[in-house]
């Protein structure tokens, strides 16, 4: 994180306070963009939650191998307070912070993947462009601090611009995905284990999509997680 001196945190926090982006409460020089109290009432994926879901969702298309997320996205609940700061206001660092815990919890649960290269979830670049950056990169950069492998933004691109998927179906959301990405480096690719990485996962129509652009391309093996698995 970006500063993390122990002396120095105190030293900010008495000039420029830090928030919780969830209850707004003001954070301790040991806490970060979430209060520990917060953080705590977030509520957990179990893993029969994520087995039933990769069954759901991923296991037909035998794209993704393996699957994991951190949390499941409840409605005007503590995390989707936190997203929705990491997506429309700026507060990035949030998705370094939730990378990093989701990175230490794969160390834990999925010590057997093999990963050579991080690849988030790419935006289109009139949507990067509003937005003034991919949030999902952040979330990236955070697991990728923990887990030591190689973060990649530009090998994937996002070539199609789509709507808002929020009110389709999953038929819908496969047909609107379809054909959005490409891949730009197809030496960096090939033969690599890629971990697939978004803010939060709901029908995986899109990690599906990514997952089969990369296939197609050669890459090896594609796990995908996220923050957060949702409805
Ligand atoms: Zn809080």
């Amino acid at each position: 994180m970006g500063v993390n001196n122990k002396y120095l945190i105190p030293f900010f926090d008495y000039f420029l306070p830090r928030f919780c982006l969830s209850c707004s409460i003001k954070l301790n020089a040991y806490e970060d963009s979430i209060c520990a109290n917060c953080l705590n009432k977030i509520e957990r994926a179990s893993q029969e939650r994520i087995d039933h879901e990769f069954e759901r969702k991923f296991k037909d298309n035998k794209i993704i191998s393996d699957f994991y997320s951190l949390y499941v996205f409840e409605k005007d609940k503590e995390l989707q307070q936190s997203i929705h700061a990491l997506k429309y206001e700026n507060k990035f660092k949030v998705g370094i912070f939730l990378g990093e815990l989701l990175g230490n919890e794969l160390l834990k649960v999925k010590p057997n993947w093999q990963i050579d290269l991080i690849i988030p979830i790419p935006l289109h670049h009139l949507k990067k462009a509003e937005r003034g950056y991919n949030q999902s990169f952040y979330t990236a950069k955070g697991a990728n601090n923990i887990l030591h492998s190689q973060l990649n933004e530009n090998a994937l691109k996002r070539i199609k611009y789509t709507d808002s998927q929020t009110t389709m179906n999953i038929g819908e959301r496969k047909e609107n995905i379809s054909g959005a990405f490409k891949v730009k480096n197809k030496s960096v690719i090939k033969n690599k284990n890629i971990l697939l990485i978004d803010d939060v996962i709901t029908t995986g129509a899109t990690i599906s999509e990514c997952g089969m652009i990369l296939t197609e391309i050669g890459a090896n093996r594609i796990y995908a997680a996220s923050i957060a698995i949702a409805d």
